[in-house]
């Protein structure tokens, strides 16, 4: 059967903790067909990291290009390459510089902080309002869509984990108007959802989206669905793909989509 696995990150992202061969290599054994790397790069300057973090460092456009052109000559399986672009409206020329660095065959839009505020990563949320917080984040999400320069829109709700991680829950359905509203842009931009599997390793959640969230974008017109991993070490490379597969055909599409020069290939499910 056809898997793939569409974001995926190694050293080349300064929180990757797998070498480009290593990805490869568990890519093969986990059976999957195709992934596609998509290394961060981060618009916003390093603007969201607390003080006493290191910065990360820009990304080796050419080092990573390069690399992974030259493991797709022997790799058994077939690779992609692309990118996790971050906080674009938070650095928009930056944004524009990196995606017109390469001829990348997938790039995956992100927003890991809203304005003014640090990664939800490191975000203290014992002294936070997070429904506010929540309804920021979407706002700034749908701003992020409307921007685009993506193909598909991955974690469509990020700060969910980091939520759980500090003993906290959320009811998501309280911002279910602005998720329709992202999910609706998505659609009529013919942009990608992204079925991020890492929430099911974490235990937290199963899908990000899940089955409520796939149906809605599906009757919103929403054609393309991309599935990811993201992960940062092997024994996560291809983790839950399979189990994506059995929830998005739950929700009624019968094919996912992986990218070449950004253009979508689509794959019986
Ligand atoms: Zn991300
Ligand atoms: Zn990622």
């Amino acid at each position: 059967m056809f898997k793939a696995d569409s974001h995926i990150h190694t050293v080349f992202s300064a929180d990757g903790k797998q070498m480009p061969e290593e990805a490869i290599k568990a890519a093969a054994a986990a059976g999957l067909s195709e992934i596609t790397v998509t290394e961060h790069c981060e618009c916003n300057n390093n603007a969201a990291l607390p003080p006493d973090e290191e910065p990360w460092p820009d990304l080796d456009v050419v080092n990573y290009t390069k690399t992974f052109e030259k493991l797709r000559e022997t790799s058994p399986v077939k690779i992609n390459i692309g990118l996790e672009l971050g906080q674009a409206t938070q650095g928009a020329e930056y944004a524009a510089k990196m995606t017109a660095a390469y001829k990348w065959d997938f790039i995956l839009g992100s927003l890991h902080n809203v304005v003014n505020e640090l990664d939800f990563y490191y975000i203290d949320y014992k002294n936070k309002d997070i429904p506010a917080l929540f309804s920021q984040y979407f706002d700034q999400l749908y701003e992020t869509v409307l921007f685009g320069g993506f193909s598909s829109l991955t974690h469509l709700y990020y700060p969910v984990r980091y939520i759980y991680r500090a003993g906290l829950t959320v009811d998501l359905s309280a911002f279910d108007e602005q998720i329709y509203a992202v999910l609706e842009l998505c659609a009529k931009k013919d942009i990608g959802l992204e079925i991020n599997t890492s929430a099911l390793n974490d235990k937290f959640a199963d899908f990000v989206p899940g089955l409520k969230y796939a149906k809605m974008f599906r009757s919103l017109g929403g054609k393309i669905i991309t599935v990811g991993s993201d992960a940062h070490r092997a024994e996560r490379v291809g983790l839950g793909i399979s189990e994506a597969y059995e929830m998005i055909k739950q929700a009624g599409f019968a094919e996912i989509a992986t990218f070449e020069k950004q253009t979508p290939v689509f794959h019986k499910i």
